[in-house]
């Protein structure tokens, strides 16, 4: 039994590539190639230096004490919100742009909604001097100025999706029409573990670097590399994957995946879709969503705009029909506070997705003994206004 992907594209009975014909030999190019190219030394010593000097990898395994004392347990924070660009996403962004160059491609598309995936697509594509198009609802580009802002600075074409909610979904398929219609020059690069077989396991070990790293700083720190609990929030999965990924496996290693209840599960804003998903398809893999009876998407909600997501990845699909990991929905107002516990606590402001995940630790129990890691997926720098307007700072 593993908990990993198969051979086919499949985690259990989750993901697969259900894509329009047009789309094949795009995907098809990545499928055939992927693993190849990231097992090729060349790959593997880029990479690592741009995790090292450019992102600034290993980010810190922090004992937060104070944290611990209130919880009575041992709370360890990996600290991905110490990374350029402020969160995981980078880990994703850097990985994929070296994958696309070494795939001949000249040129980047990508989606986005709350921008921070844009920002960090169009922060390597600075990096590495390629062109990039970032697609972006009308609705999410009014919302979001200032990421917009930063990737005009980084010199990435911003197009508005006019169609439909013109939020996120809208992004999605414009920039999937963008890609079936350059085929040949274009790499389309997806922001979390979600979207057609291979991309939810190629960013998932993109992110694996973070339990990668884990393993030998708790090893260095309490002579193990095995934590009793990792923890981290889920919007398409991208941080928690990376987080779980080298304990998906290990049975002794509980894992928590937090979702967002947004104004409670039953309120219809939410964003819980393990709670309240079914099996259906979405950006091309089969995973669990928030649909209507006759399979309509249901627009989600969460105060956060990284979690605001219909679907999860079909890795945490299967991590949840399975029992492997725990889903636990997290409320707007649960978060908040959260939020403000971990700034004062310990002087650091998460992103308020990351806030979800520590949420947790009010609501389930520890033992003294136990050591808990919490992916500290973002920083809170971009969420200051959310959090101003909800405390009346
Ligand atoms: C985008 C984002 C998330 C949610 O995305 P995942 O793919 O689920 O990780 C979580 N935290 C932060 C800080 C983000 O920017």
């Amino acid at each position: 039994m593993t908990y990993n992907i198969n051979d086919k594209g499949y985690y259990g009975e989750f993901g697969g590539a259900y894509i329009p014909e047009m789309l094949y030999p795009n995907v098809e190019e990545l499928r055939q190639n992927y693993l190849k190219i990231m097992a090729e030394p060349s790959f593997k010593k880029e990479f690592d230096q741009l995790l090292k000097d450019y992102v600034g990898r290993p980010s810190p395994l922090y004992f937060a004490k104070r944290l611990s004392n209130k919880y009575n347990t041992k709370i360890y924070l990996k600290r991905e919100d110490l990374n350029h660009t402020g969160a995981h996403k980078v880990n994703n962004t850097i990985g994929q742009i070296l994958m696309a160059k070494r795939l001949g491609k000249t040129r980047i598309i990508a989606e986005t909604g709350a921008g921070q995936h844009g920002v960090a697509t169009a922060t390597v594509c600075a990096l590495m001097g390629m062109q990039c198009i970032v697609y972006m609802g009308e609705i999410d580009i009014a919302r979001q100025a200032p990421n917009v802002a930063r990737m005009k600075m980084l010199g990435t074409e911003v197009r508005p999706a006019l169609s439909g909610s013109r939020t996120l979904k809208d992004a999605t398929n414009e920039a999937i029409r963008d890609w079936i219609n350059n085929p040949v020059d274009t790499h389309y690069i997806i922001g979390s573990v979600v979207g057609p077989h291979p991309y939810p396991d190629m960013v998932a070990r993109f992110q694996s670097v973070v339990s990668e790293e884990i393993q030998w700083q708790l090893k260095d720190k309490e002579g193990t590399t095995k934590p009793n609990y990792v923890i981290a929030c889920v919007g398409g999965g991208s941080n928690a994957a990376g987080a779980f990924y080298h304990y998906l496996d290990d049975t002794e290693v509980n894992l928590i995946a937090v979702e967002a209840a947004g104004k409670g599960i039953d309120s219809g804003e939410s964003a819980a879709t393990s709670a309240l998903g079914r099996e259906g398809i979405i950006h091309g893999s089969k995973t669990l969503l928030m649909q209507t009876n006759d399979g309509q998407i249901t627009e989600p909600y969460s105060i956060s705009a990284g979690l605001d997501y219909p679907g999860v990845g079909p890795m945490h699909a299967h991590l949840y029909t399975s029992g492997r990991a725990e889903f636990i929905s997290i409320t707007d107002d649960e978060a908040m506070t959260a939020g403000l516990e971990l700034s004062q606590l310990e002087g650091i402001i998460p992103a308020i997705e990351s806030s979800h995940a520590f949420a947790v630790l009010a609501q389930k129990k520890f033992q003294p003994e136990d050591i808990v890691i919490m992916n500290l997926s973002g920083r809170g720098d971009k969420d200051l206004q959310n959090y101003i307007d909800y405390f009346k700072l």
